[in-house]
């Protein structure tokens, strides 16, 4: 039998030629989906800071030319072989958790999430910065019709991230919660903790975010820059849960005083620099460190679910495709008002 090529019609494509090279605007054709895969018509996808490790070469192994984008929201407008649970038409959403292999022993466990050989948008195959895409089944997300598209590619990565984390970390309606960081990941985590009912305390560096930081939820701010954020806890009984968000080691290693008894400091915001912690700090409070990674896609869509019920909602500035580069020099610069988006 013969193979036949379908080339409808070029599509555009902000790709990563190389590891450390500007981003170009290339057309490609559009591809088919293979068995498994869906073609999604993307609408938006946000620009994430984790795609620097497409952008820069960070990933082992990534292959180039590359198309990052793991936040991706689209309508599935081909269905490949074998797939029968989804169907053209669908709106669905593509987060950083790309695909299992199903057969390593997490996997075999169940634990999807950490998977040993997950696959990621944007870093084990082309992601989200283009007009179409193609992912496997395991992949999708469900998007709910209250949330647009641009609002909902957000949650499909600094959403599910905040939200999952904050729902495994053992804290309980009324518990004193603090937030670390008013940014990207920050102001989402911040909505989640009072739409769950804590005590939240929001800590960021300096004056000027304590009233947004208000109106986004927080009972209360702490100025990390005026006083010590864990002495502040503490005068607050201590904390129940610290989600950091901030990329930052050294405030993380100050902040574990001020956690209460069986706190726990939940990392989020991804450094390489070391925490530094002496085991009487952990063990005089039975004090626990956790980090977390995003979730599933049914965490996704318990994620985009709460949002639309609960008013949960990203705050975005939106560029088209073809300013991919300079998007992502604005995610980069740390002055978005939080989260860059791409519309398509
Ligand atoms: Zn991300
Ligand atoms: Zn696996």
């Amino acid at each position: 039998m013969a193979t036949t090529k379908v080339a409808i019609a070029p599509m555009k494509v902000a790709e990563v030629p190389k590891a450390g090279a500007d981003f170009q605007i290339v057309d490609r054709e559009i591809p088919k989906p293979g068995a498994g895969q869906v073609r999604i018509k993307v609408q938006a996808c946000g620009v994430c800071h984790s795609d620097v490790l497409t952008k820069e070469g960070g990933w082992p192994g990534i292959q180039y030319p590359r198309v990052p984008g793991h936040e991706v929201v689209g309508i599935i407008d081909e269905i490949g072989a074998g797939v029968s649970a989804w169907s053209e038409g669908q709106r669905v959403g593509v987060g950083w958790h790309g695909g299992q292999d199903g057969t390593c022993p997490s996997c075999r466990r169940g634990d999807f999430r950490n998977c040993r050989n997950l696959k990621i948008p944007g870093i084990s195959y082309d992601g989200g910065y283009q007009q179409y895409m193609l992912a496997p089944i395991e992949a999708l997300v469900a998007i709910p019709e209250g949330l647009g598209a641009a609002e909902a590619a957000p949650l499909l990565c600094a959403g599910i991230t905040t939200f999952n984390a904050l729902r495994h970390s053992g804290a309980m309606p009324g518990d004193l919660v603090a937030v670390v960081g008013i940014g990207g990941l920050g102001h989402l985590g911040i909505q989640f903790a009072s739409k769950f009912g804590y005590r939240v305390a929001a800590i960021g560096r300096g004056s000027e975010n304590a009233a947004l930081a208000k109106e986004l939820g927080a009972n209360l701010y702490i100025d990390s820059k005026a006083a010590s954020a864990a002495e502040a806890l503490q005068e607050l009984g201590g904390a129940q849960v610290i989600l950091a968000t901030a990329p930052n080691s050294k405030l993380m290693s100050e902040l574990v005083d001020g956690l209460g008894p069986n706190g726990r400091l939940m990392v989020v915001g991804a450094t390489m620099d070391p925490i530094e912690v002496t085991p009487l700090q952990l063990i005089f409070g039975s004090r626990t460190i956790q980090g977390w990674a995003a979730g599933t896609p049914a965490d996704s869509e318990d994620t985009l679910h709460f949002a639309e019920l609960t008013g949960v909602r990203p705050m975005i500035e939106t560029y088209p495709l073809e300013k991919a580069g300079e998007a992502y020099a604005r995610m980069m610069s740390g002055n978005a008002q939080f989260r860059v988006v791409l519309t398509m």
